[in-house]
């Protein structure tokens, strides 16, 4: 089976929209090569169809996603709560503007302030379309602190646009786009004194990652968190937690600063809170929550109804099935698992839960991700040595295992590659 084939009283509509449907692979790279930008490279897979943790290319051949479309297929592909949830929805009501309130839109704002503060502390949200969007809204809230200085961090992501790279060390994602906003400091990431030394009465904010999820799954040392908790709140300056990657349920907690008992001033979520439905929260707490005031921010689809109800049932499917869990307990497995396989490229692995780098000796990751392709497992290469796993939450112990049973095999292949 393709799946390829769209319902018929679809393609009668247009030639257009029949065209959607029943293309093969090669016809589909080949327009793919004239009409898209070339932002992304050229694509090595067409997929037709997912189901919990496995997706369909084209020619029918089954692969298990261990990449969760970058960490955003929470409760992997086609979820029935969530499908039912999204449809019933839009079904009902797909869109109203930010004239008006809609139910979904705010019991998803009462849940994301009890998911950051607990419920205690009124917390306001801002709902947008994306990670980089909601970093956007965050960016404009330290603006308004009467500061302008950032602190961010070497290795850091926080997005591609003007505002976001501004906050991106990397020099050469930087130069073409210059002049980008202002008054940004780098310092190292994970290095508790570059931080005393680097936020004083200018500082604005400080934004990190609680673990650089595109710089290779790098963690913190221990205790870096609730270090930079202090330094900023004595400042007088906010701390703004990037969990874009980090956060909804990925490394075991609702948000990976929890586990340090951290809250931040901000804290930005995206990729699995809509399981590949488009949104993303910026989250205010304290005086942050009132900067944005009418007419400084806004979004035309951002909190939509669908979106919102999308979030809500990725957010009670992973309470009503402990899912956080199974992230504690499949992560270990897949992190002892492959820390047990003796071969000569593995260094080690790191990272939490189901969010983990594999570190090689060698720059052969993308050899290594090429081979696992071809043989069925989707992972990828944030580094020349790291390879990046990171299933959906509702990953079982058999698919993992036979993984880490093949890896072997993929890093061989690898090497010779
Ligand atoms: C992916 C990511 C972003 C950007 O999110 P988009 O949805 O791609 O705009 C920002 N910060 C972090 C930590 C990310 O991993």
């Amino acid at each position: 089976m393709t799946g390829t084939d769209l319902p018929g009283e679809l393609s009668a509509v247009s030639d257009q929209l029949a065209a959607a449907g029943g293309r093969s692979s090669a016809a589909v790279l080949k327009s793919y090569d004239d009409h898209l930008m070339r932002t992304f490279g050229p694509p090595k897979r067409v997929f037709v169809r997912g189901e919990g943790c496995y997706v369909w290319d084209a020619d029918g051949r089954r692969h298990l996603d261990l990449l969760s479309g970058l960490a955003v297929n929470a409760l992997g592909h086609a979820h029935p709560t969530v499908l039912s949830a999204i449809t019933g929805q839009i079904a009902t009501l797909g869109h109203v503007s930010n004239f008006f309130a809609t139910p979904s839109q705010v019991a998803l704002a009462e849940r994301l302030d009890r998911m950051v503060t607990g419920g205690d502390a009124g917390a306001r949200v801002f709902f947008a379309n994306s990670g980089t969007e909601v970093n956007e809204a965050a960016f404009k809230i330290t603006r308004l602190t009467g500061r302008t200085k950032i602190i961010s961090t070497e290795g850091a992501f926080h997005g591609r646009s003007l505002g976001s790279l501004a906050l991106t060390a990397s020099e050469k994602y930087r130069k073409p786009f210059e002049p980008l906003p202002g008054d940004v400091e780098f310092i190292p990431y994970g290095d508790v004194a570059a931080l005393e030394a680097a936020v004083d009465d200018r500082t604005a904010a400080v934004v990190l990652e609680p673990i650089q999820g595109e710089n290779g799954v790098v963690e913190p040392p221990d205790g870096y968190l609730a270090a930079a908790r202090e330094i900023t709140s004595a400042a007088g300056a906010l701390l703004w937690i990037d969990e874009i990657q980090t956060g909804m349920g990925r490394t075991g907690y609702w948000l990976e600063s929890q586990r340090s008992g951290v809250v931040g001033d901000i804290v930005t979520v995206a990729k699995g809170l809509g399981n590949g439905f488009p949104i993303g929260a910026c989250i205010a707490t304290g005086p942050a929550a009132d900067l944005l005031g009418p007419g400084s921010h806004g979004s035309t689809f951002g909190g939509n109804p669908v979106a919102c109800i999308a979030g809500l049932a990725v957010i009670s499917v992973i309470e009503r099935d402990n899912l956080l869990t199974n992230v504690t307990e499949q992560g270990a497995r897949l992190a002892d698992a492959i820390t047990a396989v003796d071969h000569p490229l593995i260094d080690h692995v790191r990272g939490r839960g189901l969010l983990r780098g594999v570190v090689l000796r060698k720059d052969r990751a993308q050899q290594i991700t090429d081979a696992a392709l071809d043989a069925g497992f989707i992972i990828n290469a944030p580094r020349p040595n790291v390879l990046r796993i990171a299933p959906p939450l509702i990953i079982t112990a058999d698919q993992i295992d036979s993984f880490v049973q093949a890896l072997p095999g993929f890093l061989d292949q690898g090497a010779r590659a």
